[in-house]
């Protein structure tokens, strides 16, 4: 298997070279050559399979040259009951007949990143310590992609992180969950500047390329396409649990930002998992759901802040994955589209075939406004007694718009509902619970730095803690 780039840029490379690395130079993002296509026969052996061996039938067809043994190794030691919580890593709850939730976030930040990012902490260790390499990976958040980033990167050989995240801007408990790790690997930096300002730094910092070849710096954005890989499995193990026969369809209803979780249900939907259809949510920010009402991809100028926040983009970054399959998997015509965008600032598929394969390819969509959230929140508590969080409010909203009778409709839960107390409390009148373990997290110990919104100062940081 090798990667190329959506705009055609790139020579093919295999799995290992393109884990560590970001866009391609082209500015595209790396695509598979092909997706292997399950047989009949593979989809029986897969029937029966826990989440690990699964885990390794999918990632193993894309990541073909790392051997197997050790890709096993790292599967094994990333998917166990110790870090998600139960030996189903995601568990599925029904809520009556023919609607679950799939279950994402149990593992240590409470988040559905953690699935994908857990196996590539462990993957960028692996693959570090056989070049003997370092990596330090810079990032900035405001909340769950660096603490799952963190969390991930803990402890690991060859691997430091130093995470810009604005000072007093997170909740208590989103702050506590960063700044109370302790590993001498994880360097939190405060910035006494809002989110925007911590994104200008690290952008600031990735374009001194002099300085991030000398400090070896590397990122853990959304479009990885590991990330994304490890992501396709649980589609796979929640179709086994729903379903007797692989001539059965289950549809999955998904809480979206930068597209990476619905994308790796097209993944699994193009490898020949039998889905009906993938249903794409959004909150305010709508700019998914007007490309699969509309044909039109018009990304916003400002990004609008919601209370299901880790949905709020404004570009969808892996986005881009799938318009090139849409477009048949031609990069000629995919580099004019990201032209076209760049020039007018949309681009529109309306009046061509290429939209007629969005129904092909089983998408739809739906977007939730904050009222919405609070109202869904409230019913699925009166109805089933479950406590859900905001973003799949969002999911459950959409999937319910798109449910057809006898498919199964599974709503995935990106998040638990004790990360976002404060939504929670105005639709419940109380507080969600806490998980084991997490109940006091603000009285821990905290460790971070403070730094003013200054690009020298934070490049000064970075050398003092680099060996050059
Ligand atoms: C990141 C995130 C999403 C959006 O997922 P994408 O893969 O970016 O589409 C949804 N919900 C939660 C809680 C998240 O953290």
């Amino acid at each position: 298997m090798k990667y190329t780039s959506t705009r055609g840029g790139m020579v093919a490379k295999p799995f290992t070279e393109i884990l560590l690395g970001g866009l391609a130079d082209d500015g595209g993002l790396a695509v598979p050559d092909h997706y292997p296509k399950l047989s009949q026969a593979d989809l029986q052996a897969m029937r029966g399979m826990n989440y690990r061996e699964l885990a390794f039938e999918v990632i193993s067809r894309f990541a073909t040259d790392i051997p197997a043994d050790d890709l096993k190794a790292i599967i094994n030691k990333t998917y166990t009951a110790k870090t998600f919580g139960s030996e189903e890593i995601t568990p599925v709850t029904t809520l009556e007949p023919g609607l679950h939730i799939l279950g994402l976030s149990y593992g240590p930040t409470l988040a559905f990143k953690d699935v994908a990012m857990q196996l590539l902490g462990n993957l960028f260790e692996y693959a570090l310590a056989k070049d003997r390499a370092e990596l330090n990976i810079l990032g900035g958040t405001s909340g769950d992609t660096g603490s799952a980033a963190e969390y991930a990167m803990r402890g690991k050989r060859g691997i430091r992180v130093f995470m810009l995240s604005p000072l007093g801007k997170m909740s208590p408990f989103q702050t506590a969950q960063m700044y109370s790790l302790q590993d001498p690997n994880i360097f939190n930096i405060a910035v006494t500047a809002p989110f925007d300002a911590c994104q200008d730094m690290v952008k600031a910092v990735s374009n001194d390329l002099v300085f991030k070849e000398k400090y070896r710096i590397g990122t853990v954005n959304s479009i990885n396409w590991a990330r994304v890989v490890a992501q396709a499995v649980y589609y796979f193990q929640t179709y086994f649990a729903l379903t007797q026969g692989n001539d059965e369809q289950v549809s999955f209803a998904v809480p979206s930002g930068n597209f990476g979780n619905v994308c790796a249900g097209h993944i699994a939907h193009q490898m020949g998992l039998p889905i009906a259809k993938l249903i794409v949510a959004t909150n305010e920010n709508d700019v998914l759901d007007e490309f699969f009402r509309t044909g039109v991809y018009r990304p916003r100028p400002e990004t609008l802040h919601t209370s299901s926040p880790s949905m709020d983009i404004t570009k969808a970054s892996n986005f881009e994955r799938f318009v090139y399959d849409l477009v048949g998997r031609d990069a000629k015509v995919l580099k004019g589209l990201w032209q076209q965008l760049e020039k007018d600032g949309y681009f529109d598929l309306s009046q061509t075939p290429y939209f007629a394969r969005v129904q092909e390819f089983g998408l739809a969509s739906d977007a939730s406004k904050h009222a919405d959230r609070i109202a869904t929140i409230r019913r699925i508590y009166q109805q089933y007694g479950v406590v859900i969080d905001p973003h799949t409010a969002d999911g459950i909203k959409a999937g319910l718009e798109h449910r057809e009778a006898g498919i199964p409709l599974v709503c995935l839960e990106t998040a638990l509902p004790a990360k976002f107390e404060e939504t929670i409390r105005e639709a419940l009148g109380r507080n969600p619970e806490r998980p084991a373990g997490y109940e006091n997290i603000e009285s821990l110990p905290q460790r971070f730095d403070t730094l003013p919104p200054q690009v020298d100062r934070l490049k000064a940081y970075i050398a003092a803690r680099v060996p050059a």
